[in-house]
């Protein structure tokens, strides 16, 4: 049975990276026995990626790809690229080769051996500067400690999918997506594959602070609910306060009449306690709520501008691989 193989991948800006790329995986794949295609799903970027998508296309029929109408974000592009694969097994990575391509075949024969799911985890980061690696260290850890769900530490978005498991994440209606977490959580049969990440080949770094940041309350709102509960805690722990201050006041009035603690700056300070407390609790219920009215809202996660490759016709191997256009 020859298998077919999908390889996502995402781009943001990244002409300098796309032809190393698309060499290396060509010259990888050739050796896996079997049939593939590449789906690139350009995610608005402000270079010339989008050119560049075409030319490969018309010297490479195997190369599919999508292109997003603006900037929808990394984990959107990840979920239209699901959506639209149509192999038996798809991989998804990065386009600035921090995913070394040469993990595929490793991928590959796990999944020969019955693995649904294989992701990469990191164990060592080069050339990435010291705040993304300890930032990066910090939520993962707090991640698994919250979340709901077991989500590998250190791991990202590079893996290989089961059919199997991408039907079951492309019929996820959730808007707001944090792949790696669904993919922990959709269950079947896992397994680590460790590998040590490569500097990115060229171009900038397109995970800015802020775009971290995002992706990490995404994390934790969408696996976690304790959150939630730090309010109460904050509420209980602020009432205990509160308790302690006023015995503290009564006594002091009674036994020292004359002290100044018992004025103003007792007042002040139990003031901007409890207004701190008051702003983050409404914080934590903001992020929910604004999620809920995200989800409620229906709308589809992406516009298309345009679709490429994909009007051949594969042939199936096993299982349902109807694909999916949601959008
Ligand atoms: N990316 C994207 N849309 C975005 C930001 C990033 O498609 O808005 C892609 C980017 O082109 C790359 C991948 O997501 O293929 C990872 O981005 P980056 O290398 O900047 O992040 P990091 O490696 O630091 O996680
Ligand atoms: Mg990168």
């Amino acid at each position: 049975m020859r298998s077919h193989y999908s390889i996502v991948i995402p781009l943001y800006n990244e002409e300098v990276n796309l032809p190393v790329l698309y060499q290396r995986l060509r010259s990888l794949m050739e050796a896996v026995p079997g049939q593939w295609e590449i789906v690139l799903i350009y995610d608005g970027s402000r270079d010339r990626t989008l050119e560049c998508l075409r030319q490969l296309h018309q010297q490479d029929e195997r190369i599919c790809y999508l292109s997003f109408a603006r900037n929808f974000g990394h984990q959107t592009a990840v979920t239209a690229g699901l959506n639209f694969a149509r192999g038996d097994a798809v991989i998804v990575m990065d386009g600035d080769l921090q995913d070394p391509p040469e993990l595929i075949p490793e991928m590959v024969k796990l999944w020969q051996q019955g693995y649904a799911v294989i992701y990469a985890q990191r164990t060592r980061r080069y050339q990435e500067g010291w705040f993304k690696r300890l930032t990066a260290y910090v939520f993962y850890r707090l991640l698994q400690q919250l979340a709901d769900v077991e989500i590998p530490l250190d791991t990202g978005d590079f893996c290989l999918l089961d059919r199997q498991v991408v039907t079951v994440l492309n019929h996820m209606p959730e808007r707001n997506r944090y792949v790696r977490g669904l993919r922990s959580w959709v269950g079947f049969r896992q397994i680590a594959l460790p590998y040590e990440r490569d500097p990115r080949y060229g171009g900038e770094i397109k995970y800015t602070f802020r775009k971290s940041l995002k992706l990490a309350i995404t994390g934790l709102v969408s696996f976690s609910t304790v959150p939630l509960r730090i309010s109460t805690y904050l509420g209980l722990f602020s009432a205990g306060l509160a308790l302690v201050m006023a015995a503290l006041v009564i006594y002091w009035r009674i036994t020292s009449p004359e002290s100044r603690l018992t004025g103003y700056a007792i007042i002040a300070a139990a003031v901007f306690f409890l207004g701190a407390v008051q702003l983050f609790s409404i914080g934590i219920l903001g992020e929910y709520i604004g999620r809920i009215y995200e989800e409620v809202k229906q709308r589809p996660l992406y516009t298309l501008a345009e679709v490429a490759g994909f009007e051949t016709v594969l042939p199936r191997t096993n299982g349902d691989k109807t694909p999916q256009h949601p959008a």
